[in-house]
């Protein structure tokens, strides 16, 4: 190799991504990810641009790294992205924003302003970010503390919220069935025998009541 001094990128660091620039850019976002950023602080002032020198606003953010950017770096807000905060939080004010969370996609389309010609662009979604929740998690079975698994055909998560329903905890199946023999035999005992002619349903028909 030449003099320079170069680092051989490894595993899944990517061209665009160690760029020294001083600015978050869409090079620096991973392709299909749209990051959620948490504002630290708004700011304005001279900026270095290859264009050279112009005033600019920038948000700088709370994270140092999240999912799909390496290295979190402060963005320059244009026009467009003001526009989207505000519209997003009211207005564009320093109490407002700070500690308000923003998601960050890339714009194929944007005019470069040197040669007029298409860029990649950073973009700020119009909605708050989505963040999922996580699922609640499956609790175990109350009666056994086992695992409550998949069963009947329903997901664990279906059999907790049957079991919730009908017997006010979560159960596995077989737990389930046992509360529900249990509920049989506490039964009264009818008087009379039952009539012999009537037909015992069949499981299909009552697959999800088995329980
Ligand atoms: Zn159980």
């Amino acid at each position: 190799m030449a003099k320079d001094k170069l680092t051989r990128l490894n595993g899944d660091e990517r061209l665009g991504q160690c760029r020294a620039s001083e600015y978050l850019g869409a090079e620096d976002i991973d392709d299909g990810v749209e990051p959620v950023l948490t504002i630290e602080g708004l700011w304005n002032g001279m900026v270095t641009l290859q264009r050279g020198k112009e005033n600019k606003d920038v948000l700088t953010f709370v994270e140092k790294s999240v999912p799909g950017i390496r290295q979190v770096r402060p963005l320059i807000i244009n026009a467009t992205n003001r526009k989207v905060l505000r519209k997003l939080y009211g207005d564009a004010k320093a109490s407002t924003l700070v500690g308000k969370q923003i998601q960050l996609y890339i714009d194929h389309n944007v005019r470069d302003p040197q040669d007029g010609g298409m860029t990649d662009g950073v973009r700020i979604r119009a909605h708050k970010p989505r963040v999922q929740a996580a699922p609640a998690p499956i609790p175990p079975c109350t009666d056994c503390k086992g695992e409550i698994k998949p069963a009947m055909g329903k997901d664990a998560r279906w059999m907790v919220a049957y079991t919730t329903k009908h017997y006010g905890v979560p159960l596995c199946a077989d737990c389930a069935q046992k509360r529900k023999a249990a509920q049989t035999a506490a039964a009264p005992v009818p008087a009379e025998p039952e009539a012999p002619a009537e037909p015992t349903p069949t499981p299909e028909a009552t697959e999800t009541e088995v329980l």
